[in-house]
């Protein structure tokens, strides 16, 4: 599958919920209106559109959300698709959560054939971290990490950089992510979503915060590339890897690889553009596949050079109107 650019697209996000039992401050506002259940894809129905993706070639697939972890059942999609890693059609099979309800899942997690995951986590203090999902509690995320650990998962941990908030604690990140042996990504805000605090205040350049952990650390740069707008440092001093995702610059856009569906069948072909494909139509009109292949393969043609973001205090509405919990992370 090659887009217009001469990008094959190999990796598919799929966002298999817009809810979420957190309610960070830069992703949701207090109040969010969740989709009505019925306009989702049923799990039935994404994994016919995951297979459809595999059988094009896609290679890896992230599941997504809001929280992936609070959809009833999501359990089942994980070990359904990973019949595909069994047949060596997929390469990776993985996903992005919280981490809230991982002790229990993180064990089926592995036996359904995922190795790695996501956990977000933006600070280590209990009370801020409170403050910035307004509710959560973090020993649950803990559990939650310890729980995938025991079950032999590799745990990358996500940190949003936010200004005037968790800045003061990203020497101390790196020291427990390199002691704990995970990898760590730190992430700049991206305009999405209609929020209530203002995205200027709490915009925060990883320039900046690479060159202050430079004082401390020594950053190696490291040939590692996902395909992603991340770029991977090892610190000598730990042995562990850091990534810093700067969506805001355009230098990733060339070498993309991923598309993203959203839970009710809205594909994505870049996460800072509107334009998007329905596949729910093709999946419901029929149950062959002809349909819902041709649509794809007509919304990898309009797969766009790169993104439109801007983070500016004039430019009241958000680079994107949705949030981020409808396309993931
Ligand atoms: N609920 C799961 C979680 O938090 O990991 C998965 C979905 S969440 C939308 C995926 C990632 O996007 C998280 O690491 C989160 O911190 C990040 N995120 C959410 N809103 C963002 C924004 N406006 N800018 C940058 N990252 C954002
Ligand atoms: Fe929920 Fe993840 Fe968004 Fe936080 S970042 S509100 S956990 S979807």
């Amino acid at each position: 599958m090659l887009d217009p650019f001469g990008r094959a697209v190999t990796y598919l996000r799929v966002s298999v919920t817009d809810r979420c039992d957190l309610r960070c401050v830069y992703c949701m506002s207090e109040d969010m209106a969740f989709l009505p259940k019925r306009e989702l894809l049923s799990l039935e129905e994404l994994d016919r559109v995951c297979s459809a993706f595999v059988s094009l070639g896609v290679r890896k697939i992230r599941i997504t959300g809001g929280e992936p972890l609070v959809r009833r059942d999501v359990l089942t999609l994980f070990q359904n698709l990973g019949r595909h890693l069994e047949t060596g059609a997929l390469d990776e099979l993985t996903l992005t959560t919280n981490g809230n309800h991982l002790a229990k899942h993180a064990e089926t997690l592995r036996k359904a054939g995922v190795r790695r995951i996501n956990v977000s986590l933006d600070t280590l203090d209990a009370e801020r971290f409170r403050a910035i999902t307004r509710w959560g509690k973090i020993e649950t995320v803990f559990e939650g990490i310890r729980a995938a650990k025991a079950a032999g998962l590799k745990v990358k941990i996500n940190t949003v950089a936010l200004k005037g908030v968790n800045e003061d604690e990203f020497d101390g990140m790196l020291a427990w992510c390199g002691d704990e042996g995970f990898d760590w990504t730190l992430i700049e805000t991206m305009p999405m979503g209609e929020i209530e605090d203002d995205r200027m205040d709490q915009y925060l350049s990883l320039t900046e915060v690479r060159r202050r952990l430079e004082g401390r650390w020594t950053l190696r740069d490291n040939d590692h590339r996902s395909g992603g707008p991340a770029r991977y440092v090892t610190v000598a001093e730990t042995g562990g890897r850091v990534g810093f995702i700067t969506p805001l610059s355009h230098n990733f856009c060339e070498s993309c690889n991923r598309v993203r569906l959203t839970c009710t069948g809205k594909l994505y072909m870049c996460l800072g553009q509107d334009d998007q494909a329905d596949l729910r139509a093709p999946v419901r009109a029929s149950e062959g596949d002809e349909p819902l292949l041709q649509a794809i393969h007509e919304a990898i043609g309009r797969k766009p050079e790169g993104h439109d973001f801007v983070i500016e205090r004039r430019n009241a509405v958000p680079g994107v109107r949705r949030h981020m919990s409808v396309t993931g992370g």
